[in-house]
């Protein structure tokens, strides 16, 4: 079987290289992917597919279709985020993005390439396949705040799966390589504001008010102390203070100043504790320099953790399809995702599917103006997800 998928996606390559490249020219935003969703339905229908569902969070962007709704048994998830970036295309690929400023910098037009490519060989086997396979076609990934997969979980898309798998391409890692891990893979991201309010006052008679520049500075020091002092040394944790304001010449004491940054945790119960000692951090130094902190965490998106005997077994997979050289054991990435959401609810795995080709130039990394992805290993990619779906229909059935 494994054999028949490679050569059904070996066939497929130049097809796919096409498709990936017409998602690439026509870039769209979070949750305003009307014409990808348009373009996916597509070329599902060319594939024979019908009964799309399409649209989450009431707006009529991403799709999800099952191959074989009819059957019973066990069903597989895959899933492509399908979202662009608010960023100008600078390289000069023959597909460029036709729209100023918006631009599949993350390489999400090849996740829709590989899944769609999955779906058209799984179609081929589908009297064969013990099961369903549903494909995921998510809507914003890059706007954490408002998560397509949250949005597709709460609409019921998990409903009735027991397995997911979802790729990323990865710009660091050689083209064609798999990176696995087992276990938590990918970050909690979460968000932080701290506003300082002290008194204003003139920059030449500083007794006369309460600085909240020189707090925010203390502040910003004694934070890190949090994870240098106070954490276990075997967590990981990053504070990151991205953003400050305050203050608008030289000569004058502003009477606020604003921080704003993220935190990235693996372990729930260290994520769980942080906002209660940055609080205790703020609000602390603040007073002791005569100035007063209110101070705000909001949660962005949980940690996304791969099951460790799914992720052994997909890893197995990889290295049939791909051969045993092509799969290699990554560390996790401070890096956060929205297939935490799903991963939350069932057993899976998230990979990184490296796209570095030296030879060919694509060099860059995932949001750089000039990303762009190996098209070589659309078929791989595509043949990998099919087996997966394989592998996890047949041996849950046999
Ligand atoms: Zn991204
Ligand atoms: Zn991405």
């Amino acid at each position: 079987m494994l054999e028949r998928i490679k050569s059904l996606a070996e066939a497929s390559a130049d097809l796919l290289a096409e498709w990936r490249h017409d998602f690439h020219a026509h870039p769209e935003l979070s949750f305003e992917e009307i014409e990808t969703t348009a373009r996916i339905r597509a070329r599902l229908e060319e594939m024979g597919y019908s009964g799309m569902r399409v649209g989450a969070a009431g707006i009529p962007t991403g799709l999800v279709v099952d191959l074989n709704p009819e059957k019973t048994g066990p069903c597989f998830a895959l899933r492509a985020d399908i979202d662009a970036l608010p960023m100008q295309e600078l390289g000069n690929p023959p597909y460029k993005s036709q729209r100023n400023g918006v631009m599949h910098a993350c390489g999400h037009d090849s996740h829709i390439t590989m899944v769609l490519g999955a779906a058209k060989i799984l179609k081929a086997l589908e009297s064969e396949l013990p099961g369903r396979v549903r494909f995921i076609f998510q809507p914003s990934e890059e706007s954490p705040h408002r998560s397509g997969a949250k949005a597709m979980i709460e609409e019921g898309v998990l409903e009735g799966v027991d397995a997911i798998s979802g790729l990323h391409v990865w710009g660091t890692i050689p083209s064609g390589v798999i990176g696995v891990h087992a276990g938590p893979f990918m970050a909690a991201a979460d968000e932080w504001e701290c506003t300082i309010f002290g008194k204003g006052g003139h920059g030449a008679v500083p007794h006369l008010a309460a600085d909240p520049i020189v707090a925010a500075g203390a502040v910003i020091g004694a934070l890190q102390t949090i994870v240098s002092r106070e954490i276990d040394p075997l967590e990981t944790v990053v504070v990151t203070c991205g953003h400050m304001e305050a203050g608008s010449t030289f000569n004058i004491i502003p009477d606020r100043a604003f921080l704003q940054g993220t935190v990235r945790t693996f372990n729930p119960d260290v994520r769980s504790e942080m906002p209660r000692r940055m609080e205790r951090i703020c609000s602390g130094i603040s007073q002791a320099l005569g100035c007063r902190a209110e101070f705000h965490l909001k949660n962005v998106l949980p940690a996304t953790v791969n099951d460790k005997a799914f992720t052994e077994e997909a890893a197995e997979v990889a290295r049939k399809v791909l051969g045993p050289e092509k799969v290699i054991e990554i560390p996790p990435s401070m890096g956060a995702e929205d297939m935490s959401y799903y991963l939350q609810k069932v057993p899976g795995t998230f990979m990184f599917f490296g796209t570095k080709n030296e030879e060919k130039g694509i060099v860059n990394p995932q949001h750089h103006p000039e990303y762009d992805v190996d098209d070589e290993i659309l078929p791989k990619g595509s043949a990998l997800l099919a087996a997966l779906a394989w592998n996890f229909l047949s041996g849950k059935a046999s």
